[in-house]
C-alpha cells in the first residue's frame, strides 16, 4: 500500500518544527523505521509530516552532572557504538544492539523510539530500569519527565500534542548489566526482555534495577524484585526467590499466549540478574 497525501516540512530549526507541530494533524519524522511501514499501511495518515531528520543539533550525547544526556535525533547505532556510551552506560550499549538490524539502527533515532513507546522495545524497557528522563519542548517552554510517568500505554506518552521530544538523560551507573530477551525470530521485536543493573559491594547487593518489556502496556519496573535482593549475598537460591516477586500481566498474541510471556518474564529476569551479577 501507500501512504495518503500528506504535506511535507523539512524542519530547519527545533523552534520551527515546534511551530509546526500545532497543527494537531502533524506527525514528526524522524528515523521513519516505525512511522513509515504505519503510513504505508494508512495506520497513521497525518496531514502534515514534520520531518526532523535535517536537526543536527538535536544529534549529540554529552555528560553532565553525572548523567549521560543523549539527543533525540542521535541514530541508535551511534550510541550503541558511542566509547561514551560503553563506558557510561554500557546497559544502555548492550541494549541498543537488540534493535533490528544495523541497518535499521542506522536511521532510528533515540527520540523516535522513546516517542514511539513500543512497550516491548528495548530503549523504553532501559529507560524505566535506569530513572531516565525525558526532556519535552513545546511553544511554552521545555519540561522534563520522569520515563516512569512518560510511558502512558502502547505506543502512547506524556508528550502533550505540540511538544518534540528533544533529549533523554540517563544517570550513569557502574553496575554490572545484562538484557536478557526472546524474540520469536532473531532481530524481531523481542516477546519479552528483561534488564537488570546491580550494584554488588562487599559481596552485597547495595542497589538493583530492573525493568520488564513486553509483559504489559508499558514497561514494568520489578521494585519487589528490586526490594528482594538489596542487602542480600546474591546466591542462585535468593536470586530465584526474589524473582518469585516478579508481578506481570501480559496479553496473549498470535506468537505467544500470555502464560508463556509470564513465565519467560520470570526466567529472563532471573538470567539477567544473575549474568548482571557476575559481568
Ligand atoms: P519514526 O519512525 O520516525 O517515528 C516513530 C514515532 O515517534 C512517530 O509517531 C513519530 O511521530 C514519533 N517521534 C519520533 N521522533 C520524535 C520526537 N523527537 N518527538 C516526538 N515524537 C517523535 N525497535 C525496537 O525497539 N526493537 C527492535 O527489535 C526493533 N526491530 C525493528 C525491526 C524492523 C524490521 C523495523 C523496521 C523496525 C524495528 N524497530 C525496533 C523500530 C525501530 O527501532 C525504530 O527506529 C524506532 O522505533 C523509531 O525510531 P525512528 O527514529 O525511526 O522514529
Amino acid at each position: 500500500m501507500k501512504a495518503a497525501a500528506f504535506e511535507y516540512l523539512r524542519a530547519s530549526s527545533t523552534s520551527e518544527a515546534i511551530e509546526a507541530l500545532a497543527d494537531p494533524n502533524a506527525k514528526v519524522l524522524a528515523g521513519g523505521q516505525s512511522l513509515v511501514p504505519l503510513l504505508n499501511m494508512r495506520l497513521a495518515r497525518p496531514s502534515l509530516l514534520v520531518d526532523i531528520g535535517g536537526l543536527n543539533d538535536l544529534a549529540y550525547l554529552r555528560r553532565d552532572n553525572g548523567n549521560l544526556v543523549i539527543g533525540a535525533m542521535t541514530r541508535h547505532r551511534a550510541a550503541e557504538t558511542s566509547p561514551v556510551v560503553r563506558q557510561d552506560l554500557p546497559l544502555l550499549a548492550e541494549a541498543l544492539g537488540h534493535v533490528g538490524h544495523v541497518s535499521i539502527r542506522n536511521r532510528g533515532t533515540i527520540g523516535g523510539s522513546l516517542a514511539h513507546a513500543d512497550p516491548a522495545a528495548e530503549l523504553p524497557t532501559v529507560a524505566v530500569a535506569l530513572d531516565a528522563s525525558v526532556q519535552a519542548q513545546g511553544i511554552h517552554g521545555t519540561r522534563d519527565i520522569a520515563a516512569g510517568d512518560f510511558f502512558l500505554g502502547p505506543h502512547q506518552t506524556a508528550l502533550e500534542p505540540g511538544e518534540l521530544l528533544v533529549s533523554v538523560s540517563f544517570p550513569v551507573s557502574a553496575a554490572g548489566i545484562s538484557v536478557q530477551e526472546l524474540s520469536f525470530r532473531g532481530r524481531d521485536l523481542a516477546l519479552v526482555v528483561a534488564v537488570a543493573a546491580i550494584t554488588v559491594e562487599d559481596r552485597v547487593c547495595s542497589q538493583a534495577r530492573i525493568a520488564v518489556g513486553g509483559v504489559g502496556p508499558t514497561p514494568i519496573r520489578a521494585t519487589a524484585v528490586e526490594q528482594a535482593l538489596v542487602g542480600q549475598t546474591l546466591s542462585d537460591s535468593v536470586i530465584a526467590e526474589a524473582t518469585a516477586e516478579l508481578r506481570c500481566d501480559p496479553p496473549d498474541s498470535i506468537h505467544a499466549p500470555a502464560s508463556y510471556r509470564r513465565e519467560m518474564a520470570s526466567v529472563l529476569t532471573r538470567r539477567a540478574i544473575r549474568t548482571a551479577v557476575h559481568a
